[in-house]
């Protein structure tokens, strides 16, 4: 049994948008869209934070940023993108699986943040 959301989005237990997979990471929408296309990048084992990140791993999962945002990039055409990771409760961090977000932003003319 595990406690964490994350490892139980990547088992299947909780659904998920999912906008990517491979060996090692899994790329699905946030629950909470802050704008269209945000999107959490993960690695499959389960990492706390950044500082428990295996070095072997950080490539994976950047790797897997890169072209979740080319995909972002195709898809909605954003003027730009984020990326945030926040460490720790006073960083903000609420899910203690280490992930990345990715924030797709807009013009304001466009009707998005
Ligand atoms: P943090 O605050 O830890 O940097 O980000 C955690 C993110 O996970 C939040 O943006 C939150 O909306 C998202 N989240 C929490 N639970 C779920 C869930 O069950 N499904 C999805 N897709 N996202 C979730
Ligand atoms: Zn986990």
């Amino acid at each position: 049994m595990t406690s964490c959301v994350f490892c139980s989005i990547i088992s299947g237990d909780i659904p998920s948008k999912k906008i990517y997979e491979d060996e090692h990471t899994y790329a699905f929408f946030d629950i909470s869209q802050v704008t269209k296309g945000h999107t959490l990048v993960v690695p499959k084992h389960h990492h706390k934070n950044l500082f428990e990140l295996p070095e072997s791993e950080v490539s994976h999962v950047f790797k897997t940023v890169q072209k979740v945002a080319t995909a972002l990039n195709k898809t909605f055409s954003p003027a730009g993108l984020n990326l945030v990771n926040n460490n720790g409760e006073a960083a903000g961090q609420t899910v203690f699986h280490y992930h990345v977000h990715l924030i797709p932003r807009y013009d304001q003319a466009d009707g998005y943040q």
